[in-house]
């Protein structure tokens, strides 16, 4: 057994794969499998085990995919999302660098204890955080540079030959086919040679743009189900989950349903006395403008009571909470969240100033996540688990722990 961040893991008997589906809305696979697009897909949730789980909040992916690799919350490991304000240096900045990782991942625990380990993402963003700590030679790579992995820094060289497609584009449904692709490529190598844990992390390019049992989602989710039954043949065990869910956030006209706190917070407290952070900010905005439905606020101590009213008292605000009350309710570390954390409710987002989101990029109405709302995920593991308990909350990064102690 290794000890983890708190918890016990058993050695795999058997090769593990764990799997986070970005922006996997339930309804994703339900509308999916009732089609007759998941075929395996609909015989694992019949033979194996079918939770809805919590993912944390903010329902962001950075956070969430570090909870799954660590088995623990944000308040352990410290990435509370994808951008922060750096109350040290007074900036803003992207919180990519493992330097603010503060908690080891079962997988480089597993690695460092002699198990071949493999990570594969969609996005580069998320390689380093995902990948510190693992041996030299575990393999750590994206398919967003999947064209630049080499031995000494990736653990694996020619992945485009390996995997057989093309390098594909950050913004594509081929970015995570590619993820799949991989993970299949790399257990169908000889059982002496191949992972025997491997985490695979896709983007939500398609969550963002097309609803449950739209055409571009089922084609998504059986390319998913056709790799899913490689690796199932292959003889893996499969535990699948998501970061987040995902909903629509429009008006009824479609255009996107946008409360603008830096305005309405300008206006009342003065210009510039507050500053609201988006921590779903991210170099790819394409997909959904930086806007979530969560953010936080830095502001003047004697304002954040007064504040907090008003906020609460807006239409589409579900819940203000200071940043005591936060780290409490969501298990986040308390030192990287402002004196407000503002949460908007399902079809609502919130932006920064209205005139600084470029609404323009947006194709197709606005879907995206961040709250409360997004936070029931699917946790499915291809194998049935005796005496499960039914009535634990289950979160999403009980996954490793499902696989490895439960699963086999
Ligand atoms: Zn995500």
């Amino acid at each position: 057994m290794l000890e983890v961040n708190g918890r016990r893991y058993a050695q795999p008997r058997q090769p593990t794969v764990i799997v986070c589906v970005d922006g996997c809305e339930p309804d994703y696979l339900a509308q999916a499998v009732a089609g007759g697009h998941m075929p395996w897909m609909q015989r694992t949730l019949a033979r194996g085990t079918a939770l809805v789980a919590d993912c944390v909040v903010p329902t962001f992916t950075n956070p969430n995919n570090l909870s799954i690799v660590t088995g623990a919350p944000p308040s352990v490991h410290g990435i509370c999302g994808n951008y922060l304000y750096d109350v040290e240096s007074g900036t803003e900045v992207m919180m990519n660098d493992p330097k603010w990782l503060r908690a080891p991942t079962i997988l480089a625990a597993l690695s460092k204890a002699g198990r071949r380990c493999a990570v594969v993402t969609a996005k580069d963003k998320l390689r380093l955080l995902l990948g510190k700590g693992m041996a030299p030679g575990s393999i750590c790579f994206s398919s967003e540079k999947a064209d630049t992995a080499n031995l000494a820094e990736h653990g694996v060289a020619d992945v485009l030959a390996l995997v057989g497609l093309p390098l594909p584009d950050v913004y594509s449904a081929a970015l995570s086919e590619f993820v799949f692709a991989a993970g299949v490529a790399l257990m169908s190598r000889p059982a002496a040679t191949r992972p025997e844990v491997m985490y695979l992390s896709t983007t939500d390019y398609v969550q963002h743009k097309s609803a449950p049992g739209m055409a571009g989602a089922n084609a998504f989710y059986a390319m998913m189900d056709r790799h899913l039954a490689a690796l199932d043949e292959i003889g893996c065990v499969i535990a699948l989950t998501a970061d987040h869910g995902m909903n629509a956030k429009t008006w009824m006209d479609g255009r996107p349903d946008v409360v603008y706190l830096q305005d309405h917070l300008d206006a009342w407290l003065g210009s510039g006395r507050a500053r609201t952070i988006l921590p779903i900010t991210d170099p790819y905005v394409v997909h959904h403008g930086a806007l979530g439905s969560y953010a936080t606020v830095y502001l003047p101590a004697e304002e954040v009571t007064r504040t907090a009213e008003r906020l609460a008292a807006l239409r589409g605000i579900e819940r203000v909470l200071t940043r005591e009350q936060a780290a409490a309710a969501f298990e986040l570390p308390a030192d990287r969240i402002g004196d407000l954390v503002v949460v908007s409710e399902r079809s609502t987002v919130i932006g920064t100033a209205a005139a600084r989101h470029d609404l323009g990029a947006l194709e197709v109405p606005l879907r995206s996540h961040g709250g409360i709302s997004e936070q029931r995920v699917p946790l499915i593991v291809n194998r049935p688990i005796a005496g499960l308990e039914t009535g634990r909350r289950w979160r999403n990064f009980d996954a490793f722990e499902l696989a490895l102690n439960r699963a086999q």
